[in-house]
């Protein structure tokens, strides 16, 4: 039988300020919960045959009525009284003596660092790394030892993960999470190219922690939201969500929102498969890519290497020195390494046309005017960029809202990242597509669009996966 857990959200209000806070902007606008409200959410899961009770922020432990909370669901009796800390009250030898007599009997500490310097650099609070750590000890020199960690995996610490596992460890933790930050709300979303990193850089470092507490055989010591395919095959029971889905059935109750089903939620909303999900063997147990990671990266979603045909990577091989002269040419080859849903081609006449094209047999396409030529696996998706250029084209009304849309659609057809195609029709972009440094740039750097700004993350991102594609086929440049 599945354990029943609540997720009881307080409210938002916290004395860290962690620079990849899912609720940094929430904490603006919400308030948070009256005491009367929780003590009604606890009754509720009470009444709904909740055993295990969590209860999560912001910070629950800076509320005044801190003890009162847990003292009544202690009355109300639960298996677990959970909280989810970033531990700094508990540096209070009082605070961390009553929260224990009130009746809490799980506490899991955010560990963000393996130091003082990094942990603090990301929760952007002094000394809340020492207050941690004092934290912990109060309570173990209180014989309190059911305690765990989470720890949040972002671009500034993955690198660490390894060392962070290695100090939970030492500090007698072995009851751990390591989560891959969620991209689809709050600062990851907004600030995604600096926080969140990819699957394939995090990897080796999140097997290494895995192979560690599976060596030592820690208890509970897992990854959290993390693809299967990443993940060497004897770690995969080590993944939480896929143990979760397993043991628990998991609501969530907040002020702005109520989740009563956690894993189809995420499922349904939050996650979701891509191309080469169709042929794995463990797509029936992972969840996926997070929605706004492929968003964002939407190259992701399109790389099916298998369907490019030996007839293809031939003419690539054969043509390569085309890189430096044509751009079109350049359209061609991020379209048949699956870096573009859609291709256009522009010619001049129809002879022009048969020799472009030639090694596109197996492609639909779809003409326009005797001009452009769009190319796609979709028809549809074919169609749809004949018609808005058919629109540029023909409507002189386009506003300028209508166009940016336009612009943003095009874009993801084209493969463009999304920050660029939404800067298209700025002016700073503007300015440097007339001094013709766009397409300098462009050719230099083998990128197919005019990146939103110099140093765009994203366009970096792009280009390496095209010139790791091509290696793939065995083309160096
Ligand atoms: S289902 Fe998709 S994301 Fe999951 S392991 Fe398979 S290929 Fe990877
Ligand atoms: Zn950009």
């Amino acid at each position: 039988m599945k354990i029943k857990k609540t997720v009881i959200f307080v409210g938002y209000e916290c004395n860290n300020h962690c620079t990849f806070c899912l609720n940094s902007e929430k904490r603006k606008y919400i308030r948070h919960k009256k005491t009367a409200e929780i003590f009604n959410d606890i009754l509720e899961a009470k009444k709904n045959s909740t055993t295990y009770l969590e209860f999560i922020g912001g910070e629950i432990t800076i509320r005044k009525d801190f003890f009162d909370i847990i003292s009544f669901a202690k009355k109300i009796g639960f298996e677990t009284i959970m909280i989810a800390t970033n531990g700094r009250m508990f540096s209070k030898k009082e605070f961390a003596k009553k929260a224990l007599e009130s009746g809490l009997n799980h506490i899991v500490f955010s560990i963000h660092g393996h130091n003082e310097a990094l942990h603090d650099k990301l929760t952007e609070a002094p000394g809340s790394f020492k207050q941690l750590l004092l934290g912990i000890k109060n309570l173990q020199d209180l014989n309190f030892n059911e305690i765990g960690s989470n720890t949040t995996i972002v671009k500034d610490n993955y690198k660490y993960i390894p060392d962070i596992g290695r100090l939970i460890t030492s500090i007698g933790i072995e009851n751990s999470e390591f989560i891959f930050v969620d991209p689809n709300q709050g600062a990851p979303d907004e600030f995604f190219f600096d926080m969140v990193p990819t699957y394939e850089e995090v990897s080796p470092y999140v097997n290494e922690l895995l192979r560690y507490g599976y060596e030592k055989k820690l208890t509970h010591w897992m990854v959290r939201y993390y693809p299967l395919c990443f993940i060497e095959e004897k770690y995969h029971p080590m993944v939480s969500e896929i143990m979760e889905v397993e043991n628990f059935k998991t609501e969530h109750i907040a002020v702005d929102f109520i989740n009563k089903d956690v894993s189809k939620g995420r499922e349904n909303v939050g996650k979701q498969k891509i191309g080469k999900c169709k042929n794995c063997d463990y797509s029936n147990k992972c969840e996926g890519y997070w929605r706004n990671y492929v968003k964002k990266r939407p190259y992701v979603n399109k790389f099916e290497f298998d369907e490019i045909s030996e007839k293809e990577k031939n003419y690539i091989k054969n043509n390569i020195e085309l890189l430096k002269k044509d751009e079109d040419f350049l359209d061609k080859i991020y379209f048949l390494l699956g870096l573009k849903k859609v291709l256009r081609i522009t010619v001049k006449e129809k002879k022009e046309l048969i020799s472009k094209v030639k090694f596109l047999d197996k492609y639909e396409r779809i003409y326009y005017n005797d001009k452009y030529v769009f190319f796609s696996k979709d028809k549809n998706l074919a169609k749809i960029a004949r018609d808005i250029t058919h629109i540029f084209e023909t409507d002189e009304k386009v506003n300028e809202i209508a166009s940016k849309e336009y612009n943003n659609i095009l874009g993801n057809l084209y493969g463009y990242p999304s920050c660029c195609s939404s800067a298209f029709n700025s002016d700073e972009i503007m300015k440097y597509v007339k001094i013709n440094k766009g397409k300098e740039l462009r050719r230099n750097k083998k990128i197919i669009h005019y990146p939103c700004s110099f140093d765009c993350k994203n366009t970096v991102e792009l280009e390496n996966e095209f010139l790791k594609r091509l290696e793939y086929i065995g083309i160096k440049i």
